[in-house]
């Protein structure tokens, strides 16, 4: 183990970082230049006429921007097993991943290679640095709520599976991660044991057994530890007896983990009454994370964007202990570093790596979707407090590709660009004029569900639709509750949501009742648990699963599972 944590010395990482950034612009020169002499020769760059230019002017002008719509084909074809013809990379693709695609309704499939796994691992060696100086770590060992999803083959023989099951498949990462988180406390057959909640049961009682040395709790994404201590809250007792007895719940059946499990369980009475007097003693299970890990660090995950809702549950599990913000990135490629680890969840900004990518910026305010060709500008060009829509070029595949995210400059680091996650670019909402984002959405939730601190409750999930059913058509927006909230406050809460959105475009509609009078509609306890069990159906790992924000007509099933789950339904009347 200290072999491994001794093959990254912070500082060294650190220095690296220095030097890339503060010549970021001679950097993203020679990483285009190296990128289109390695990919020079593909069948998609030799379409649009390089020639073997490697200059971001030649660039420019020959390739288009396109999204992941306009790669499909070209994807497809190596999925199908690619005719033996370098497509997109030089190198053959052999693996593809899966992306969440939690907002497009279905997983879309993206190119994988080692050049993305080298990425990852710079990406997570930088901010771990900057971590260890400030949150330094000792010998130990880490809660995480990690899970491998169902891989399978593409009609070509290509190993299919998330960009996390690929990675957890490769052994720099493993070594990599196992340095910087320090190892697991589960086994491995934990991590890749095909069911969800026998997995997470087993990382609950991992974690129990060897709380002393847990010196991290983490999750890909934050709201996975929340569901965990969640549902912990249910099985606390079941997982006492089992420490107990050294005789793991008959609930886990695969056998596999069975057996993993049985090599770590003794009957340890006096370990079990400690965890069963903690939880007895705790007042609404806050600071249930320190309780239980004494010598736990800090809490660590992805905590941005489609995540912040949910932070005031992680701080409630968290008590004291610090949340540290995880890196940016998606399964096509990685974008920043979070290299202020000091900063809450809220103000963490992801330093861009000029080394792994060649990235472009579409200025918003300059750019009126469908009148105005988008003008990007390059990394260094940037202005802090403006925001941005970001086009990757990378490694793997692909070319001035837009991402679909919305970033905003903060400030520089050295020359590269601090960014802030905005959110996803599709509106979610436009029923007339109006022109809402996730973002929109997100803080509109948030000041109606301030009402519902009052009552002791709290939103724990959230999603929306437009309804164009009614005449004129209106925004639906569906709350899963903690509890039972009185008719009067959820009425209130409605008004509120509806009050929120600030956009003009929304706030004259509404005045002139062109989009009609919002609904807040509220489903059962347990309905987005089956939401998230309807897309590990279709492959997406639990570990990089994000709640849809909009649910589309396309999204048949979980339009479906909302609507046979809604108990209560309220108009506002903000607007009468
Ligand atoms: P996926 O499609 O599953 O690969 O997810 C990638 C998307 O997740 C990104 O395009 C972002 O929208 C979101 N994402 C990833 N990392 C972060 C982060 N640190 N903060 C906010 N959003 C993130």
């Amino acid at each position: 183990m200290l072999m491994k944590m001794d093959k990254f010395d912070p500082e060294e990482i650190i220095e690296e970082f220095e030097a890339l950034t503060k010549d970021s612009e001679r950097v993203q020169r020679e990483t285009l230049e190296k990128i289109l002499n390695e990919n020079g020769g593909t069948e998609y760059l030799q379409k649009w006429g390089l020639n073997g230019r490697t200059d971001a002017e030649s660039f420019k002008a020959c390739v288009p921007l396109v999204t992941h719509k306009d790669l499909e084909p070209y994807i497809q074809r190596i999925a199908n097993g690619g005719d033996g013809s370098s497509i997109l990379t030089g190198k053959p693709i052999t693996t593809i991943s899966l992306s969440s695609g939690t907002t497009q309704g279905k997983p879309k499939f993206v190119p994988f290679n080692d050049e993305l796994v080298e990425s990852t691992v710079q990406i997570y060696k930088t901010s771990f640095a900057f971590r260890s100086r400030e949150f330094p770590i000792g010998n130990g060992k880490s809660l995480q709520f990690i899970y491998s999803s169902k891989q399978f083959k593409t009609k070509g023989g290509l190993a299919a599976g998330t960009a996390t099951t690929n990675c957890f498949s490769n052994s720099q990462y493993k070594d990599m991660m196992m340095a910087i988180l320090s190892p697991c406390c589960s086994p491995d057959e934990v991590i890749y044991g095909g069911n969800f909640q026998q997995s997470l049961y087993c990382h609950l009682l991992c974690g129990l057994l060897f709380r002393d040395e847990v010196q991290i709790v983490s999750s890909t994404f934050a709201h996975s530890i929340i569901g965990s201590f969640k549902t912990f809250e249910q099985v606390w007792e079941e997982l006492c007896t089992d420490i107990r007895d050294g005789v793991l719940s008959t609930r886990v059946t695969d056998q596999s983990i069975r057996t993993a499990m049985s090599r770590l369980l003794k009957p340890n009475p006096e370990l079990a009454d400690k965890i069963y007097k903690i939880c007895s003693g705790l007042s609404n299970w806050y600071g249930l994370i320190p309780e239980l890990f004494p010598n736990a660090k800090y809490v660590y995950g992805i905590m941005t964007g489609s995540m912040e809702p949910y932070l005031k549950k992680l701080r409630h599990y968290a008590g004291e202990l610090p949340l540290l913000a995880a890196d940016y990135g998606a399964s096509e490629g990685w974008i920043g570093s979070n290299v202020n680890p000091k900063l809450p969840p809220e103000l963490v900004t992801f330093a861009v790596l000029p080394n792994i990518g060649y990235y472009e910026f579409i200025p918003l305010s300059e750019f009126v979707d469908g009148f105005m060709e988008p003008k990007p500008v390059g990394l260094t060009e940037v202005k802090v407090g403006e925001e941005y829509e970001i086009i990757v070029t990378n490694f793997a595949g692909f070319y001035r590709y837009r991402l679909g995210d919305v970033v905003k400059v903060m400030g520089f680091h050295n020359s590269t660009p601090e960014l802030q996650f905005v959110c996803r670019r599709n509106l979610l909402f436009n029923i007339n004029i109006d022109k809402n984002t996730e973002k929109d959405l997100q803080l509109a939730v948030e000041a109606g569900s301030n009402l519902l601190a009052e009552e002791k409750l709290e939103v724990v999930d959230f999603t929306s639709l437009v309804d164009l059913s009614t005449d004129p058509g209106h925004y639906v927006i569906f709350w899963e509750v903690s509890g039972e909230a009185s008719e009067e406050v959820l009425k209130e809460c409605c008004d509120c949501m509806d009050r929120s959105f600030i956009d003009a475009g929304y706030v004259s509609s509404r005045k002139v009742n062109t989009i009609g009078a919002l609904e807040l509609r509220v489903v059962r306890r347990g309905t987005f648990h089956k939401i998230l069990d309807h897309y590990v159906e279709l492959g997406a790992a639990v570990s990089q699963f994000k709640t849809p924000r909009f649910v589309g007509p396309s999204n048949g099933r979980v339009l479906q599972i909302l609507g046979n789950n809604v108990v209560k339904s309220y108009f506002s009347t903000a607007f009468n």
